[in-house]
């Protein structure tokens, strides 16, 4: 017998999701995702040096208010982890894992779409603009009052939404730590990055 409704439908995303390259995933009912306004508040300041440089970063997105409102139209929430090595996510190498990231919710979100839930909407974490558009001088929907170069990958930062990330982790019974220590547990060797698709 389900435990929750659509758990065969969620099964089965769950399923695509691990193939799409997602170290873990969770399906959450929406009310585990804790939204704070003080955590958007740090995308201005202190100031990330990405902010206001994407369509998708504040002050350009609908902050903690949109996502609540998202939220209460939302069927079931979807965490997902891609676990890589800490070294990763410094330095060059981090807008690859990021872009990846982007690129694993993108797909999962377009399965949720064609599993029916067509208002279905992912979160990635980061700057696409640095992920995606580091090239180019400005982000083009900023910059060009044109569309997005990438709408079928660059999502939005969890962070502009004030998602508090770590209690993400929690809900879904994985490790908070982002470094490595000098634990022999597999799990606390590797770092991690996170990204959510709200099903709607
Ligand atoms: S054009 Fe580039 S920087 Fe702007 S929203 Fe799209 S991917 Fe991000």
């Amino acid at each position: 017998m389900s435990d929750y409704p659509d758990k065969e439908t969620i099964d089965s995303l769950l399923e695509f999701a691990a193939h799409a390259g997602a170290s873990k995933v969770k399906r959450l009912p929406p009310e585990s995702v804790c939204v704070e306004d003080g955590l958007a508040a740090f995308c201005r300041e202190p100031k990330c040096p990405h902010w206001g440089q994407s369509m998708s970063c504040p002050p350009h997105v609908s902050g903690p208010e949109g996502m609540r409102k998202l939220l209460q139209s939302c069927k079931h929430a979807i965490v997902i982890r891609i676990e890589i090595q800490s070294s990763s996510l410094h330095g060059e190498d981090r807008p690859e894992v990021m872009r990846l990231l982007h690129e694993i919710t993108a797909e999962i979100e377009a399965e949720a779409k064609r599993l029916g839930f067509p208002e279905s909407v992912g979160f990635a974490g980061g700057s696409c603009k640095q992920s995606f558009c580091r090239d180019y001088p400005t982000c083009r929907v900023i910059g060009e009052h044109g569309s997005c170069r990438h709408p079928e990958h660059a999502r939005s930062s969890m962070s502009g939404y004030g998602v508090n990330v770590g209690e993400l982790m929690k809900s879904a019974g994985w490790s908070t730590n982002l470094f490595p220590s000098n634990s022999n547990d597999e799990e606390e060797q590797l770092s991690w990055v996170a990204g959510l698709v709200l099903l709607r």
